[in-house]
């Protein structure tokens, strides 16, 4: 029988049953409760004992139990009755080693609680408890640095539209919020730390984010991004287009339904084709050609290089509308209008398109993740799942000691030499010179932005996260 086939000193194991799916192991602890808990007197008797069992780390895919015939002891000095103590068994009633505990809390951020119940044996309640625990203890210790480019923006999330905080200039998610309310929103900014580190914010046209950033961060410009509002701009075109529906026929609607893409596409990017199908469509249907120059036309504004000259184009764009026209672009001139000085302050502030670009990416993929989690859960995946952070130190590779004589000689073992059986090609690989120990990075806090998006991305695509 092996020695200690729990790999836990403290514990003599006693014997070992195995069936299909579990090991039992009994076992009793090394050292015996010399001392009473409470007076430390050593005048101890035994007052009988009880069986108890305790879940432990699956092995070899089996799940683990391990039963101690636990000692009730009666201290003679003080008369108090206690059991006597179990090391690396978590001190409470859930009935587990400490490892089993730590390693549910690290694991549920990457599968399901399902999983990890048939795995292991363990109840999905207690593992949703330790779960939550952990999650609280993230919390606390995973800080993501101020943002000073901040960006609000929702993202629909298992059911519901919520609010994403992220960081524009790193490319990060620094935080994920169950709902898109000015009080939920003020809060997550209040509790930001040197939350007057935030210079911009940038925002859909959502009133409730515009007040809670308001209240909370009044130093800070908002600029609305550009994207939602040019894409006002292609709906009002879709408008147009369903708005001359009803004048033909069946035919031709058909037509319209497959034209509608070289509708929506900037003018600078169609083929001849494509050219070619829009101007039939405009030529017989004025009102389409001209809702699609007004389309195009809007596009230029967001090619002005000031505020002013934003505002000097939107006007002449805005006197160009026909009446006929109007209607379709009247929630565009109404955005446009009421979300004054913010719109304009793009021109002063851009915001960069990698980030507006890599977030959408992110909403493409999102939808894939959320099956089987609550938000709750699907948030902490996303903000505190190791490796995912920006300029956080990744976890080492895995990586087997070198033997110290190889390292003076400069050169590391190939891979195949210590049984990993990776292709070398005959090459020795030079080894890495030492990084000099230096104790003032070592004490400073890493520097830690959030979730990066594009690492989010990667992982949800390949199944990691
Ligand atoms: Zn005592």
């Amino acid at each position: 029988m092996p020695a200690n086939i729990l790999n836990l000193p403290q514990y003599r194991v006693l014997r070992v049953e195995e069936s299909d799916h579990d090991y039992h192991v009994t076992a009793e602890p090394v050292d015996v409760t010399s001392a009473c808990p409470h007076c430390q007197s050593d005048r101890l008797i035994s007052w009988g004992t009880r069986e108890q069992g305790f879940k432990d780390l699956p092995m070899h895919g089996k799940r683990v139990g391990i039963y101690i015939d636990t000692k009730r002891l009666r201290c003679q000095a003080c008369g108090k009755t206690f059991s006597q103590a179990l090391p690396m068994l978590a001190e409470n009633r859930m009935m587990m080693t400490d490892r089993l505990v730590k390693s549910i809390g690290q694991q549920a951020l990457k599968r399901t609680f399902t999983s990890l119940a048939d795995e292991t044996g363990v109840v999905e309640g207690t593992i949703r408890n330790i779960f939550r625990d952990y999650i609280n203890e993230l919390e606390q210790t995973v800080r993501f640095e101020t943002p000073k480019w901040m960006g609000i923006d929702e993202l629909h999330i298992i059911n519901k539209p919520r609010c994403v905080v992220s960081n524009i200039q790193s490319n990060t998610i620094v935080d994920m919020l169950h709902n898109r309310n000015k009080d939920t929103v003020a809060k997550c900014l209040f509790q930001m730390p040197n939350r007057d580190k935030v210079q911009y914010v940038a925002m859909d046209m959502w009133t409730p984010y515009r007040d809670a950033v308001s209240a909370v961060l009044p130093d800070a410009t908002i600029v609305i991004d550009k994207f939602h509002v040019v894409r006002m701009a292609n709906d009002a075109m879709e408008k147009a287009r369903k708005g001359l529906r009803a004048e033909l026929t069946l035919k031709q609607k058909r037509g319209l339904m497959h034209d509608r893409c070289v509708m929506l596409k900037r003018e600078r990017d169609l083929n001849d084709e494509e050219r070619l199908n829009l101007d039939g469509w405009t030529k017989n249907y004025p009102a389409l050609g001209e809702a699609y120059s007004l389309k195009e036309g809007f596009y230029g504004i967001y090619e002005a290089g000031t505020p002013e000259e934003a505002l000097r184009r939107f006007e002449a764009w805005y006197r160009a509308i026909s009446t006929e026209i109007r209607p379709y672009f009247a929630d565009l001139v109404r955005a446009f209008t009421n979300w004054q000085p913010f719109i304009p302050n793009y021109f002063e502030h851009p915001v960069t398109n990698a980030y507006r670009e890599s977030l959408n990416s992110l909403i493409r993929v999102m939808n894939r993740l959320g099956r089987g989690y609550s938000f709750e859960a699907l948030r902490a995946k996303i903000l505190f799942t190791e490796g995912i952070h920006s300029n956080k130190q990744k976890r080492p590779r895995f990586e087997r000691k070198r033997e110290p004589e190889l390292v003076e000689m400069g050169y590391r073992l190939p891979d195949d030499a210590i049984g990993y059986g990776l292709p070398v090609m005959g090459r020795v690989h030079p080894m890495r010179a030492p990084e000099a120990y230096d104790p003032h990075k070592h004490a400073k806090r890493e520097k830690n932005y959030g979730a990066d998006i594009a690492t989010l991305i990667r992982m949800i695509e390949a199944g990691e996260l």
